[in-house]
C-alpha cells in the first residue's frame, strides 16, 4: 500500500472545529485569545519505550497519552496532536489497530489528530507532537517549589514498572494505557507551586523539580500510594519500583499547606497524596527518603536513554 493510501485509509478522519486538518501541507487552527500555546513532543521506539509484543492499539494509545501527560504537567488544556510514524512494513491490520488506539486516546480527552508524516524505516518509531493552551503566564513550571511546601502525587506509583517485569499481572493496563491527569493539572493552576509528570521515576523526576527550584526534599516512603500487588512485596522491592521505575504518568507537584487545604475544599473530586516536604537545599538538591522515620538509602537513578 502506498503512503498516501495508508494516510487516506487510517489517518484522515474528519475532525470538527479545526480550520484545516489532514490533507494539506500544514494544519491550521485558531489560537485561544488570552492564552499561550503550549507544545511538546515525545518519541516512542520499539524495544526501548515499549516491548515488541505490545498490542498495536496500546502503542497508539500510549503514544498520545504520554504527550497529553506533559501538557497536564504544565496545567494546560489539550487541543490537538500531529503524528510522525516510521513503519518497517505497511501492515494494514496493524496500522488499523494502531490508528484506533491513537483515536481512542484522542477522543477520551477531546483532542484532534490534525496532521503528521508517514515514512518507512527499519525501526518502528512513533513521534507525537501535542498542542495545548494555558491562560497567559499561568503555566505551572518545575522551578516554583518553596521551602515548607508539601510534595504530592496524583495516584499510585510503581505500577507500570512492576507490570513491565510481570506482564501477566493485572497492572499491565497501567503500563499500556496510562491516564494523563489533564483535569487535575488544570485545577492545580493557582494552587501548585511547581509540577512535573512522572515518566522516568519518582526520585529522578522529583530531582528535576529540586534542581529547577534550588531546594531539597524529604520523602516519607510509607506515604507513597501503591497498588495492591506492590503492597504485598517486601517494602524494599516496592520502594524500588516506586522510586526508580517510571512510566507512571502521575503528576508530582509541590503546594503550600494553605493551598493544599483550599484545594481540597474547592475540588473534593480529586484525591491528592502528600508524600513529603520541600526543604532547604543543603546537599545538592537531594531527595532524602525515610521509611517509618528511619533514614532509607535509596537508588534515585531513574530511566536514562544513554
Ligand atoms: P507533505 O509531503 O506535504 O509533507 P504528506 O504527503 O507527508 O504531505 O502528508 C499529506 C497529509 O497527510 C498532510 O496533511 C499530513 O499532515 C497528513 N499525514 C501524513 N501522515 C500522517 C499521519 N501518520 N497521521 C496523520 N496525518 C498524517
Ligand atoms: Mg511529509
Amino acid at each position: 500500500m502506498s503512503e498516501f493510501a495508508l494516510i487516506a485509509r487510517h489517518f484522515s478522519r474528519h475532525q470538527s472545529d479545526i480550520a484545516l486538518g489532514v490533507g494539506d501541507d500544514c494544519a491550521v487552527f485558531d489560537v485561544l485569545t488570552g492564552h499561550q500555546l503550549v507544545t511538546c513532543i515525545d518519541t516512542l521506539i520499539i524495544n526501548r519505550h515499549f516491548p515488541e509484543n505490545t498490542p498495536p492499539h496500546a502503542i497508539g494509545y500510549k503514544s498520545v497519552a504520554v504527550n497529553l501527560s506533559d501538557l497536564a504537567a504544565m496545567g494546560a488544556t489539550a487541543h490537538s496532536i500531529t503524528l510522525a510514524l516510521s513503519l518497517p512494513v505497511a501492515d494494514d491490520a496493524w496500522v488499523a489497530s494502531f490508528a484506533q488506539g491513537i483515536y481512542d486516546c484522542c477522543d477520551e480527552y477531546q483532542v484532534k489528530l490534525i496532521g503528521g508524516d508517514t515514512t518507512c524505516s527499519p525501526t518502528l518509531t512513533i513521534s507525537v507532537n501535542a498542542f495545548g493552551f494555558v491562560p497567559k503566564n499561568q503555566a505551572i513550571r518545575r522551578s516554583g517549589a518553596n521551602i515548607g511546601d508539601l510534595i504530592c502525587v496524583s495516584g499510585e506509583i510503581g505500577s507500570a514498572a512492576y507490570a513491565l517485569q510481570h506482564p501477566s499481572s493485572s497492572l499491565i493496563k497501567t503500563l499500556n494505557y496510562p491516564k494523563p491527569q489533564l483535569s487535575l493539572g488544570q485545577a492545580l493552576r493557582g494552587f501548585a507551586s511547581s509540577m512535573i509528570d512522572i515518566s522516568d521515576g519518582l526520585a529522578q523526576d522529583l530531582g528535576h523539580i529540586l534542581k529547577a527550584s534550588q531546594v531539597s526534599a524529604d520523602v516519607y516512603l510509607e506515604q507513597i500510594p501503591l497498588a495492591t500487588p506492590l503492597q504485598k512485596l517486601p517494602s524494599q522491592n516496592a520502594y524500588h519500583y516506586a522510586l526508580t521505575g517510571g512510566d507512571d504518568y502521575q503528576l508530582l507537584f509541590s503546594i503550600s499547606l494553605e493551598n493544599y487545604q483550599k484545594f481540597q475544599a474547592s475540588y473534593p473530586e480529586f484525591q491528592l497524596y502528600p508524600i513529603g516536604n520541600i526543604t532547604r537545599s543543603q546537599d545538592q538538591h537531594k531527595v532524602i527518603c525515610y521509611d517509618e522515620g528511619k533514614l532509607y538509602q535509596s537508588d534515585t537513578r531513574g530511566f536514562n536513554h544513554f
